[in-house]
């Protein structure tokens, strides 16, 4: 039978597969860093070209400010649904670079993970949906229902291009759901099928004062030092107890119900293993009246992710600096809107700014939450894979990360996102030493396979 036939051609297949994933992790398609955007390129390129080997048909790359899309489908199953397999070829930047045990772009596989930057967070990822289509097409001739890539190169600097390219390719995108797997299990025998992703809203703060870096003897204590004045700005947005201090912040979030922390309450949850997750803080931190599993998925934060001024290097220099910038980013919740925020934090900070010094807000990014209907089909068809595979079913989490795609594909195309992911919570996603296990990608292969499959019944 077909389904049987395209798992022992995945299973062959496998050796290729591995050796073909560390050809796209040595590219080192970093978005943000302007000046690696003929690396991005390459990797456009080399998703091109795999797509076409694999069978898909219509390759092209959708051209954007910065970096394309790339698109392909595979259209011959009339009356089936179409499934937009969706996934992103470039990657954050790797630094640290010293905290690589490995270099981040020589990929290297030990203890049946393989170690790069990218490994998990995509391109280990969305690779298993081209994996699976490819043992279909070996095994069978055909795809069990239509199928169309977007794959994109601009997601880890917030999807910027996305909203206008779908609204340029509005027809060519359309499709029943769209398939992601862009996130991770429990654990390596706890799949997890998402419900919901955090919105993201990024600013950048400048504080400025004096026309030059000052003697800080001769000036300090007469001169308000930008550097300090932003700390004081930055120290006065959250409370003692980690609550966002930014006025009407919470207005827009909709209170857990007692289902909702009741259903959170029953995913596995070890205090200690997440310490250790968390490369062992001291305690943990945040809104005491809210579990840790609850502050990390379906409550709002906001977070100083950067902040710089003065002299910070060997020795001393005793200076007042005439400048200071932080970055600062808010993760969202289901019904905040960004602009909202973005609004209400810059208010906040002029509103906290001394006269003394002069603030300057930049937006950076930002892009709206979403939530998943439950009740569609799919989901159902999406559980059912997993649980043919992994032999349990999926739980449904809530994701404290942010996927624009989901939100825009069910603002313009009332399409469900099916974000079934195959990394595991120890993957290092944005962090020194990502990783990607080997025995995921065996398993998710199986799965997407698994999921086309039911798709089309
Ligand atoms: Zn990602």
């Amino acid at each position: 039978m077909a389904l049987t036939d395209a798992l022992s051609a995945a299973q062959q297949y496998e050796p290729q597969l591995f050796h073909d994933l560390l050809e796209l992790l040595r590219i080192p398609s970093v978005s943000t860093v302007l000046a690696a955007q003929s690396e991005v390129q390459r990797a456009a390129d080399w998703v091109c070209a795999y797509l076409q080997e694999i069978g898909l048909e219509h390759v092209q790359t959708l051209e954007t400010n910065r970096n394309p899309i790339v698109y392909a489908d595979w259209l011959h199953a009339p009356g089936q649904p179409t499934v937009l397999c969706y996934g992103h070829y470039d990657v954050q930047p790797a630094d640290p670079l010293e905290l690589w045990r490995t270099p981040p772009f020589e990929p290297t596989i030990d203890g049946g993970n393989v170690y790069a930057r990218g490994a998990a967070d995509d391109k280990g990822q969305f690779i298993i949906h081209l994996a699976a289509i490819r043992a279909i097409l070996q095994a069978d001739g055909r795809l069990p229902v239509n199928v169309k890539f977007l794959i994109e190169g601009e997601e880890e600097i917030g999807s910027p291009s996305l909203d206008a390219v779908l609204d340029t390719y509005h027809d060519i995108f359309q499709a029943d759901a769209c398939l992601i797997s862009d996130s991770h299990m429990l654990a390596p025998d706890c799949p997890v099928i998402i419900t919901s992703v955090r919105g993201l809203v990024a600013v950048h703060v400048e504080v400025t004062g004096p026309g030059r870096d000052l003697h800080s003897g001769t000036f300090g204590g007469a001169v308000h030092n930008p550097l300090q004045a932003l700390c004081t700005i930055l120290a006065r947005l959250h409370d003692a107890d980690g609550r966002v201090a930014v006025p009407h912040f919470y207005d827009r979030v909709r209170p857990l119900t007692e289902h909702d922390r009741a259903a959170l309450a029953q995913i596995p949850f070890t205090r200690a293993a997440w310490l250790a997750e968390a490369g062992n803080p001291p305690d943990d931190w945040g809104e005491p009246e809210y579990t840790i599993s609850e502050r990390t998925s379906s409550r709002p934060t906001l977070e100083i992710n950067g902040l710089a001024g003065g002299f910070a290097g060997d020795g001393l220099k005793t200076v007042l600096p005439s400048r200071a910038i932080a970055k600062i980013s808010c993760r969202l919740v289901a019904d905040q809107d960004t602009e909202e925020i973005r609004s209400l934090l810059s208010a906040t900070i002029h509103a906290l700014a001394p006269p003394t010094v002069r603030v300057e807000i930049k937006p950076i990014q930002s892009g709206p939450g979403a939530t998943v209907n439950l009740d569609h089909p799919a989901i159902q068809i999406a559980s059912a894979a997993y649980a043919a595979v992994y032999g349990v079913a999926p739980l449904f989490v809530r994701e404290g990360g942010s996927i624009p795609i989901v939100a825009l594909l069910q603002n313009k195309f009332n399409m469900p996102s099916l974000l079934m992911g195959f990394g595991l919570p120890d993957d290092g996603l944005h962090s020194p030493n990502e990783k990607m296990s080997l025995a995921q990608i065996r398993r998710g292969v199986a799965t997407i396979v698994h999921f086309f499959y039911g798709m089309a019944r």
